[in-house]
């Protein structure tokens, strides 16, 4: 069986998966889903991750890709990660559970799905004879894990935009210390809404577009979700044996990584709950409450990976939630763009609802929660994490295992979690002297003309 590949938008036309990686954004603007959803396939809780893995995602990606070639590359994706299990289960008592996805390169969960998406990518273009250049623009953690999946790739460049003296010395370090002919690091003279709106102007001129071979690896591509939903698999194999129902607290911030539990759960996993967890921007919880979307001014908080008032990904469940009626769907998007708040009709509400749960943590909880996890275990949770353990000391139910999502290691976010215990953790050894290396980024003026510079000044290095 081979899956196809449809644009929500319904304009576009359907794609299989390796043209869908390629594409990034449907040329209707709208993000490519599966067609059909594969069912679970037969595993074993004493697979290793990668196996797991590779038996998880073959469906959606067999007929564009060779399945030893595939096997090999999420082998090897994985071994980067220092943790046998890649993801491993921390028990917290009660009942909860972290899902701890900070073991990659980079140290946040971006790194397990671009891990894989960075070769693949690389692997597609090679196969077709092409290359292309990556545009990323990134409030921190998404630049690192694209730049560590793609340093030094045959095929592919990558252009990160990141808003200058607006990321922390640890994630500006994690990107500007790599030194590769095919990374160029831009710090633009403006906001992350600056360089996300540069970003959409590129990808927005065709141009451009082919004068780049622009692709794109934020979590509006569906390999990033495709590669999301083997960690809830691979929790619940651990955890249940494979028997039983459980649920999941997300740190939600453009529904990428809930999402990816949503696909989990259609593919015949048994969740029961997956609780949105959002900080003090919560779109998404007051959706929840009122059935009404609405969008507030971005407000920073201590999780700034999460500071997001329009979930792209949300676009994909609206869709399914409205039995793929792209038409309906287009016009509530644009009342949404028009107006900055739309009502979602009834019968979609309800039905996201009997899925969804959610709730939110504004600063002063999550410094407590850091706090209190600390006290009770001795353990140092960031605070992207802490939001979903917060939020998920009410939703707890008997006899259903909650699993938190640990996004990040807390050492990326010393500020925050110091003003919590009073002391700032510890970079882990690999990263101890990340502060000290030399860094490599230019500065850019917040212009298309200024970023497109760049770019050439990349074409012309590789
Ligand atoms: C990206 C990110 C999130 C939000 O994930 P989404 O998929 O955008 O909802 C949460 N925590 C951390 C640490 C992140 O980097």
């Amino acid at each position: 069986m081979t899956v196809q590949y449809l644009s929500t938008r319904g304009e576009a036309p359907p794609l299989e998966f390796a043209d869908a990686l390629l594409g990034g954004l449907a040329t209707d603007g709208g993000l490519y889903c599966p067609e059909q959803i594969p069912h679970l396939p037969e595993l074993d809780p004493a697979m290793p991750y990668a196996e797991i893995a590779t038996r998880v995602m073959w469906p959606f990606v067999e007929g564009s890709i060779d399945s030893a070639v595939f096997a090999k590359m999420v082998d090897q994706a994985y071994s980067r990660f220092r943790h046998a299990d890649v993801c491993p289960l921390v028990d917290l008592g009660n009942g909860t559970h972290l899902l701890d996805l900070s073991k990659g390169p980079t140290l946040a969960f971006k790194d397990v799905a671009l891990q894989l998406v960075g070769p693949l990518l690389d692997h597609e273009l090679g196969e077709r004879g092409q290359r292309a250049m990556v545009l990323a623009a990134t409030s921190g953690d998404t630049g690192s894990a694209a730049i560590e999946a793609l340093a030094n790739k045959q095929n592919v460049s990558a252009l990160v935009l990141h808003p200058r003296g607006r990321v922390s010395d640890v994630q500006r370090k994690q990107m500007t210390t790599v030194d590769a002919a095919n990374i160029l690091n831009v710090a633009v003279d403006g906001t992350f809404d600056d360089c996300q709106d540069l970003l959409k102007a590129a990808f927005n001129d065709s141009a451009v577009r082919s004068e780049f071979g622009l692709a794109a690896v934020n979590s509006i591509n569906w390999a990033r979700v495709m590669a999301q939903i083997v960690y809830y698999v691979s929790a619940w194999l651990r955890l249940n044996d494979g028997a039983g129902p459980i649920s999941f607290c997300v740190p939600t911030g453009n529904f990428g990584n809930v999402l990816s539990g949503w696909y989990a759960k259609q593919m015949g996993l048994p969740i029961h709950r997956l609780v949105v967890a959002s900080n003090r921007n919560d779109v998404l919880t007051r959706f929840f409450e009122t059935g009404r979307l609405e969008a507030h001014s971005v407000v920073p908080s201590l999780s700034p990976s999460m500071d997001i008032q329009i979930s792209s990904n949300f676009e994909r469940l609206l869709w399914e939630a409205g039995d793929r009626d792209s038409e309906e769907l287009v016009g509530l998007l644009a009342r949404f763009r028009q107006n900055g708040s739309v009502e979602v009709p009834a019968q979609w509400v309800q039905r996201i609802r009997s899925e969804f749960d959610a709730g939110r943590a504004d600063d002063d909880a999550i410094l407590a929660e850091i706090a209190r996890v600390h006290d009770r275990l001795g353990l140092v949770i960031d605070p992207h994490t802490a939001v979903a353990t917060h939020v998920a000391k009410s939703r707890a139910e008997d006899g259903v295992p909650m699993v938190c999502l640990a996004t990040a290691d807390p050492a990326k976010f010393p500020d925050a979690v110091e003003s919590a215990l009073g002391f700032r953790p510890q970079l882990p050894a690999f990263l101890s002297e990340l502060l000290e290396r030399r860094e490599y980024l230019v500065e850019a003026k917040n212009t298309l003309e200024s970023v497109l510079a760049e770019a050439r000044v990349l074409v012309g290095r590789i």
